[in-house]
């Protein structure tokens, strides 16, 4: 009995000095702030590397919803996926599907299987360190503490909820045009954001979840809007960036 008193307050204090360990490490999100994650999707294409480059240069964090197809098609593709991983401080690598649908989401959707099973084999072919994924052209969300999907995902999104990952959209989205360029200027996304935090409509308070497609930014003129809407967003103090393994309510 006393030994197993022992063990039992042995591994209390074992898990305590994990959790002060991750603590000090990965600091507590201060609630006084308001946390921007930026994601960019659809990677590693031809953009990647100049969100890649800017995000350096501005020092700031993003994630990077990459598709296991695009990253495992080329030594290119693998090269841009390598810039990202080298830079865990910066950058975070989440899944966007292996096949992003091959175009036909209906298909993708009503076959929450083989759907489940593209999932896994991105998380493979990437390597990822963690379980969030986005669906491939849907904004579903599933975490502890964030549910929304719509009736075409549902089965889908009940089926990654089991198997352990976080499904997880966004906020607010930079979209663009046919030609897959930026619609909105950077002062109307910058006015975006701010409306989202003021008139408390994220699906988390206080964070907000932004989308972008790396594809938007190939051209330098559209780049440079990136670095507009980064510098706009870093001047507003209360506004932290953060990679989003940080966001609240994730499962582990
Ligand atoms: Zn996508």
């Amino acid at each position: 009995m006393l030994l197993a008193h022992f063990n039992v307050s042995a591994d209390k204090s074992f898990i305590q000095s994990e959790a002060e360990a991750h603590f000090s490490s990965n600091p507590a999100l201060d609630s006084t702030q308001q946390y921007v994650y930026l994601s960019f999707d659809d990677g590693p294409l031809f953009g990647t590397s100049n969100c890649i480059d800017i995000c350096l240069n501005e020092n700031t964090k993003a994630t990077f919803f990459q598709i296991g197809f695009h990253q495992s098609r080329s030594q290119w593709g693998k090269r841009l996926y390598q810039r990202i991983i080298d830079r865990p401080d910066l950058f975070l690598l989440t899944n966007h599907s292996f096949s992003h649908t091959y175009g036909d989401y209906l298909k993708f959707y009503h076959q929450p299987d083989s759907a489940l099973e593209d999932f896994k084999q991105a998380a493979v072919v990437l390597n990822t360190k963690n379980n969030i994924v986005r669906l491939p052209g849907n904004n579903g969300w599933r975490t502890a503490t964030v549910q929304s999907s719509s009736k075409l995902v549902r089965p889908l999104v009940h089926k990654l909820d089991s198997a352990g990952f976080n499904v997880v959209g966004w906020d607010v989205e930079w979209r663009f045009t046919s030609k897959g360029r930026p619609i909105q200027t950077p002062e109307r996304m910058a006015f975006m954001v701010d409306s989202m935090f003021e008139q408390d409509k994220n699906r988390t308070k206080n964070h907000l979840v932004v989308l972008m497609h790396d594809h938007m930014f190939r051209r330098t003129e559209d780049s440079l809007k990136l670095v507009q809407f980064i510098q706009y967003l870093k001047s507003k103090k209360q506004y932290q960036f953060a990679l989003l393994d940080r966001y609240p309510g994730l499962k582990n």
